[in-house]
């Protein structure tokens, strides 16, 4: 063990359990204020139980979160809405079926009647250029790429019809300092790469990528003395980008191109070490978001060290879960 990790911060694990449990149980402040984000926050509250071996029935009961999930279902547009009676959307939609997935590997309680609308409404939201909506109000965005695909590919409904044009889209938005950006034309963004890498990898098109001039970008994320990293050039460090940032290098095989005992510091030092959470940057507000994302980035850089289950870079979901997944070969 290096001097370094002998005087790391301590991961307070129980009180992370608890801030989950407290943020889905109704009681918190932010919890009202945040519909149209419900769907994701749950699927980021059972995602960081499940990577902390901490999801079971006194933490986040199945019974509840299934009829929760399922009470979102819009049967207008045949997929999955934030909050009931909510507009289905591309992101709750694949958060959806990400929980159904850590309960049941085979998606129920969806019928076969659901699961072929949802292919449809995922179907029904690419355009001809490749890319996909989030909906039917028509923002575009490399985000909504890599949502279809993954929900595609966990529904094991992936074709050539759908991967040939969203892998054109993708390559339209690389940019030449070897970054992603929204559209093409826009600006590299490490949430960005993460999409645009993990779909490509969804579609087994990784070759198509200069991978050392995107290491290179990626690595140059990591902000000193800090450790953490950043998001663009000349932005501040942010535990969310320990994800977005690491899980591109896992998945390109170049973890090893960036200090991970920093970043390790990075992540722990942005605990709330009173109530538990992650937040963005050492003391400030913790959220489910930065504790989802900082935990599963302390998941890649060593899951063994925290007991933790081993997350898996392209579907952040652990690969106990993925495992199984139908590879797609292009
Ligand atoms: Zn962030």
């Amino acid at each position: 063990m290096s001097s370094e990790s002998n005087n790391l911060p301590p991961f307070v694990r129980d009180k992370h359990v608890n801030f989950i449990i407290e943020q889905e149980s109704n009681r918190s402040y932010e919890y009202w204020l945040s519909e149209h984000l419900r769907m994701n926050g749950l699927y980021w509250g059972t995602t960081t139980l499940l990577t902390m071996k901490q999801l079971n029935d006194q933490t986040l009961p199945q019974n509840k979160v299934i009829e929760y999930v399922m009470s979102c279902w819009d049967s207008e547009s045949g997929a999955f809405g934030s909050f009931p009676n909510h507009d289905a959307h591309i992101l709750s939609t694949l958060s959806a079926l990400q929980i159904l997935k850590y309960y049941n590997y085979d998606l129920s309680p969806l019928t076969i009647d659901q699961k072929q609308k949802i292919v449809k409404f995922i179907k029904s939201l690419q355009l001809r250029n490749g890319s996909f909506q989030g909906d039917k109000f028509g923002e575009i965005d490399t985000r909504f790429t890599y949502t279809a695909i993954s929900a595609l590919s966990l529904l094991d409904e992936l074709t050539k019809e759908i991967t040939g044009p969203a892998t054109k889209f993708i390559l339209d938005c690389y940019n030449f300092d070897g970054g992603f950006g929204l559209v093409p034309g826009s600006e590299s963004h490490a949430a960005q790469v993460f999409v645009c890498v993990g779909a490509l990898a969804i579609m087994d098109e990784l070759s198509r990528l200069d991978d050392l001039k995107i290491s290179n970008w990626l690595s140059e994320r990591q902000v000193l003395p800090s450790g953490g990293f950043n998001g663009r050039p000349e932005k501040l460090p942010d535990v969310c980008y320990s994800w977005w940032v690491l899980s591109s290098l896992s998945i390109l095989g170049k973890k090893n191109w960036v200090d991970l005992d920093k970043l390790e510091k990075f992540i722990l030092t942005c605990q709330d070490f009173e109530i538990g959470g992650i937040s963005d940057r050492p003391d400030n507000q913790t959220d489910i978001y930065h504790t989802c994302f900082g935990i599963a980035g302390l998941s890649l850089i060593d899951f063994e060290k925290y007991k933790f289950d081993e997350i898996d870079p392209i579907y952040c979901m652990p690969k106990r879960i993925t495992k199984d997944f139908k590879k797609w070969k292009s």
